[in-house]
Formats: C-alpha cells, sequence, structure tokens
C-alpha cells in the first residue's frame, strides 16, 4: 500500500476545496491516510505536513505504526482535549480555511471548534474528501479485501455441511464466526446475519433460536477483517428442493446480481449498476420485493463511499470496490440474497468473493 501518496491526494482535493487545511476526525481516514489503528485521534493535514495529535496511550504505539506505515506525520501526545485543542489552535494560526468534515464531525464539536478553538479562520465544512478518495483502492487494499473475501468463501464451504442438521441460526452464526477466526483473519467484519425460513424475509434479521429446517431458504451475509480491510458477501441456500415460490425468487435474484456485475465498468455512475438490478428484477415481476439498495463500497469500513442505489452521485472508477447484492424479500416464504464484493476495472469488475452460487442443499 502506498500510504505516503495519500496525503498529495488529500492537499490537491483540499486546494480545490480552497482549505489551507483539513483537520481529518473520522478515524478510518486518519488510518487511511497514516496507518495509525487508535481508538482516539485528530490529524492536521497541512500544506506542508501531516500532524498527528493523540493522547498517552498511544504514545509508543502511534509512531511505531505511522513509521510501519511509511507516513511522512509527526505525532504530538498530549493527555487532555483541552491541550489538544491548544496545539490546533496554534499549529492553524496564519491559515485562512481551515477544513473540517461535514459527514463526520458532532454537531457539539462543530461548536466548540467554531466558538473556540478556530475563531478567526474560516470554518469549511468539507463533504467526503477523503471517503471519496478512500473509495478508489490501490492494489494492496484491494489483496487485503480479496484476502478477507478468500477467507469467508473457505469458512462458508466447511460451515454448510451443518446446514442440513436442523441448527439453530446463531450455532451456524457461531461456527461461521470461529472459522472465519480459524483462517488468520482478525475476525468478522460486522455481526453475521444467518436467517431461516420467513425470518429471511427481513434483509438484516439477526441470528436467533429458530432452527434449519427442510424446505427454509437460509440466508447467510458474512464477511471478515484482514489488516484493518473489510469484506461482505451473501449467499442464500434452499434446503432440499425449493417450492415454487422459492425458485422464483432463487433464480430472479441470481440474475439480477448477474446483471448488476455485468453493468459495472469503470466511467459507469454506480446508479446504473443499481438500475441494471432493479431492471431484472422488475422483468421478472419482482422489482416491489427488493427492499434495499444494491450495494456500498468497502474498505476500512463495511459501508463506505461509494454508495450503489439509485440516488447515488458517484461514478465507478478502476479500483473502486463495491458490493453488489440485490435481493427479493417474500412475507410468509422468506428472503433471497445474493451478494459479491467486487472490484472495478477499467474493462469491467473483477469478483473478489468466489463461493458457489448453488443454491440447493441435499
Ligand atoms: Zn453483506
Ligand atoms: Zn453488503
Amino acid at each position: 500500500m502506498d500510504v505516503a501518496g495519500r496525503a498529495g491526494k488529500v492537499r490537491a482535493a483540499l486546494a480545490e476545496a480552497g482549505c489551507d487545511a483539513l483537520l481529518v476526525t473520522h478515524l478510518p481516514n486518519i488510518r487511511w491516510l497514516t496507518g495509525f489503528t487508535g481508538s482516539a485521534a485528530q490529524l492536521l493535514v497541512r500544506g506542508d505536513d501531516l500532524v498527528l495529535v493523540t493522547d498517552g496511550r498511544y504514545s509508543e504505539q502511534g509512531p511505531a505504526e505511522l513509521a510501519a506505515a511509511g507516513a511522512a506525520a509527526s505525532v504530538e501526545v498530549l493527555a487532555n482535549p483541552g491541550e489538544q485543542d491548544e496545539l490546533i489552535d496554534r499549529l492553524t494560526r496564519g491559515l485562512a480555511r481551515v477544513g473540517l468534515e461535514s459527514d463526520h464531525l458532532t454537531w457539539a464539536r462543530q461548536r466548540t471548534l467554531a466558538a473556540g478553538v478556530l475563531t478567526g479562520r474560516d470554518l469549511v465544512a468539507t463533504e467526503s474528501l477523503v471517503d471519496a478518495l478512500r473509495s478508489v483502492k490501490d492494489p494492496g487494499e484491494v489483496a487485503r479485501i480479496e484476502a478477507a473475501a478468500a477467507a469467508v468463501d473457505a469458512a462458508l464451504a466447511a460451515v454448510l455441511p451443518l446446514l442440513l442438521d436442523r441448527p439453530t441460526e446463531r450455532a451456524v452464526a457461531l461456527a461461521l464466526d470461529d472459522e472465519i477466526r480459524a483462517r488468520g483473519t482478525d475476525g468478522p467484519a460486522f455481526e453475521t446475519i444467518v436467517a431461516t425460513g420467513a425470518n429471511g424475509a427481513r434483509p438484516h434479521a439477526r441470528p436467533g433460536e429458530r432452527t434449519v429446517e427442510a424446505g427454509h431458504l437460509v440466508v447467510v451475509d458474512a464477511g471478515a477483517v484482514v489488516d484493518g480491510y473489510r469484506s461482505d458477501m451473501t449467499r442464500t441456500y434452499s434446503i432440499g428442493p425449493p417450492g415454487p415460490d422459492a425458485r422464483r425468487l432463487l433464480d430472479a435474484v441470481a440474475a439480477a446480481q448477474a446483471a448488476g456485475v455485468a453493468a459495472a465498468r469503470a466511467g459507469v455512475p454506480a446508479r446504473a449498476v443499481d438500475a441494471a438490478c432493479r431492471g431484472s428484477l422488475d422483468g421478472a415481476g419482482l422489482g416491489h420485493l427488493f427492499l434495499h439498495g444494491t450495494g456500498h463500497g468497502i474498505g476500512l469500513e463495511v459501508h463506505e463511499a461509494p454508495a450503489v442505489s439509485a440516488r447515488s452521485a458517484a461514478t465507478l472508477a478502476a479500483g473502486t470496490v463495491v458490493t453488489i447484492e440485490p435481493g427479493a424479500y417474500l412475507a410468509g416464504v422468506g428472503g433471497v440474497r445474493f451478494e459479491d464484493t467486487v472490484a472495478v476495472t477499467e474493462a469491467g469488475c473483477r469478483s473478489l468473493t468466489h463461493a458457489p452460487k448453488d443454491p440447493v442443499l441435499s
């Protein structure tokens, strides 16, 4: 990963936004710019340097992580928020316009900065400035997401036989989480979803004590973390031969997901991928059962820019990593969702998820 080269991209975007500096407060953005993984820090990006401000818990870890990432940033360790704010004041004196991350700052913090710490400087509400840059991954980032996706593919393959033993949703989720950890990852990327039968009609159902029975559709949605980078995938299985309603859902959603994958390419608006999935399901007469957006960017966060939805203003670029995950949810029958994490290329996209989509288990 080229961590050191990222600050230059932020400075170019800052110049475009008319800012002399940016106070980065969103921790995943700080990690992306410096390699810092701690739970408390602010990062000031100025024209000629980067200053990470953190507290005593990170006096050793902070400089070590920045050095390991090759980030050209200095680290200032100050015990309390008041001292940290005094330093940010000193470091920004003489600068006319300081950008803040409007998507990530609390209202209270904005008021403190505007009415005290940064008085006299124009505060600029930047929107998704670092987030937009983060959405295009370098090869090192794609490799980490791919490793996370591969671990989930293998973990899922190991757990599938369990689905035929009438397990509870919770037992399947726990087994999958264990397999994900056993494959050298940092663990699951989010709370694993296992939703069987009618419970599957809720897109974000939590695993409970329902048992997986013959005739059920089972939705399994899981991801892993490798060196901070996340993957996300969903498969749906029919326990035994599916009934006619279930078959129709399975075929239509698989076709919609393939249509979305076929539409993804550098230069294409993200909303066109959403439209491809939605159009496919509409054609099957099931568009009204598709209850959410088609996908999301993924990387240091499980949901990050760009959104893949009808309202998304983003354009896909080579290196953008997104999920493509249409679904259909029929009350009383259950749900079907197929989700791959894909890396966009000039010619199309490359799936980082390789688990088979054959839905019938018997
Ligand atoms: Zn998912
Ligand atoms: Zn997802």
